[in-house]
């Protein structure tokens, strides 16, 4: 028995399972490359889902962990401390104002965009929060509610009331939704989950404008799409164009995770100046939220992204990525329906009816492409069933463009002679 299968083994007596893994035991890993146990290599394209976003066990980000703990590790938010305030004005520096407040976790982070929702509402007794069908926003109780997909709600009624979903990217039907008792919409700037899909122009506008109109928070879930994921920090200013010092046109409040920690864990919210107000002393809080650790690496993450310009990178590499992803489609039309994304958040869509797909009709065609790619050499992330995507750290070259591409070809037409064999 290999080691993968050892230790496999060993997961399903006392590790819930909870999750669908993939059968990949991985060891360690080094820039844009992981190592399984029994030594096979992978190029990564995935980054933990979007978090790795400098790759793995960049030497910047390691000598910053060893500083940082030897000179303050651990204190309570009954405290302060600079390591803190200072990412906190890095955040508010890109936004032209607002306040922060530090979490560990996207979950997390869209519980209290939540929380200010409530209290918002309170004084006019209005509690209904507006999302979208196909949304993520997290795995507990609150955050599941408001998640547009009932997979992740099946068996956990009753739901926390409140919430309600209507089609992404539809204008119409969120004016039509609008009650007496909404507060809020709340929506990705670019769904993850969902299959990659981005918020068209016209659609935040048109949310900007029913929020004043009706007086409602717009809350922004940033926790894949921000943190430069799209080539600016966040989504809505690539999706806007906006200024950089246009503090007006951005959403009420914004939260993030997932790249933010670049591999540690945290999650913030960003608040607007409008609205900071609400949430006072006592209101919320998190024993590890903004701890020196975390706070610290992610400071030495802005820095890196800002010095080395790697948002200009993902700028520069999406249009190689999307390019080569087009050919690849013009190359197996039957296969690929489309492309999809934006910035460093883009997949194909796998056209679901393809032959290729046919013959493992329990397993999705995102799943089988990806196990179909482990084998060839490369991690890629199923988004739903159909889409598969790349979400590459920021700091990639043309070159892991192009071993990922040649890797994904291969694959296809692997899976391609499979069915013909059949
Ligand atoms: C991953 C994700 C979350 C949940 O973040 P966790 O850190 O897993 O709790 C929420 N919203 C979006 C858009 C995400 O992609």
């Amino acid at each position: 028995m290999n080691q993968s299968q050892s230790i496999i083994d060993r997961y399903s007596q006392s590790v819930l399972g909870n999750y669908g893994r993939f059968p990949l035991v991985i060891e360690s890993a080094r820039e844009f490359e992981v190592f399984d146990v029994d030594g096979r290599r992978y190029l990564d394209m995935g980054f933990g889902i979007a978090v790795n976003c400098l790759g793995h066990g960049h030497p910047e980000l390691s000598e910053c962990l060893q500083n940082q703990l030897s000179k303050l590790d651990h204190v309570s938010n009954l405290y302060f401390f600079e390591e803190q305030v200072f990412l906190a004005e890095k955040i508010t520096s890109l936004l032209s104002g607002g306040k922060v407040f530090f979490c560990n976790s996207g979950a997390e982070a869209n519980e209290a965009l939540i929380k200010l929702a409530r209290k918002f509402g309170n004084a006019s007794s209005r509690f209904e929060i507006i999302t979208t069908t196909n949304s993520f926003h997290g795995r507990t109780l609150a955050t599941i509610a408001a998640t547009g997909q009932d997979k992740v709600k099946v068996g956990f009624g009753p739901s926390v009331q409140g919430f309600k979903h209507v089609p992404f990217n539809d204008i119409e039907a969120l004016r039509k939704s609008i009650t007496a008792q909404t507060c809020a919409i709340l929506i990705e700037g670019v769904q993850g989950e969902g299959g990659l899909v981005p918020a068209a122009p016209e659609y935040i506008k048109g949310i900007q404008e029913l929020c004043k109109q009706h007086n409602l928070l717009f809350l922004m879930d940033g926790v894949q799409c921000g943190m430069y994921r799209t080539g600016r920090f966040q989504s809505i200013q690539r999706i806007l164009n906006l200024d950089e010092n246009d503090h007006e046109s951005l959403p009420s409040a914004i939260s993030m995770a997932k790249s933010l920690g670049g591999g540690f864990p945290i999650g913030a919210i960003w608040i607007k100046d409008l609205h900071h107000e609400l949430l006072g002393p006592g209101s919320h809080g998190t024993t590890y939220g903004g701890n020196p650790l975390t706070t610290a690496i992610s400071s030495k993450i802005f820095e890196i992204i800002q010095r080395d310009k790697l948002d200009l990178n993902i700028i520069h590499l999406e249009a190689e990525l999307r390019n080569n992803l087009e050919t690849l489609r013009s190359e197996f039309p039957d296969v690929i329906d489309g492309i999809t994304g934006l910035g460093f958040m883009t997949g194909i869509i796998l056209n679901t009816d393809a032959k290729v797909f046919q013959s493992n009709q329990g397993v999705s065609a995102s799943i089988q492409m990806c196990n179909k790619l482990h084998e060839q050499g490369l991690l890629l992330i199923p988004a739903g069933p159909k889409v598969v995507r790349f979400l590459p750290a920021y700091n990639i070259q043309k070159a892991q463009i192009e071993e990922a591409i040649s890797i994904l070809r291969k694959s296809i037409q692997l899976l391609l002679n499979q069915a013909a064999n059949v």
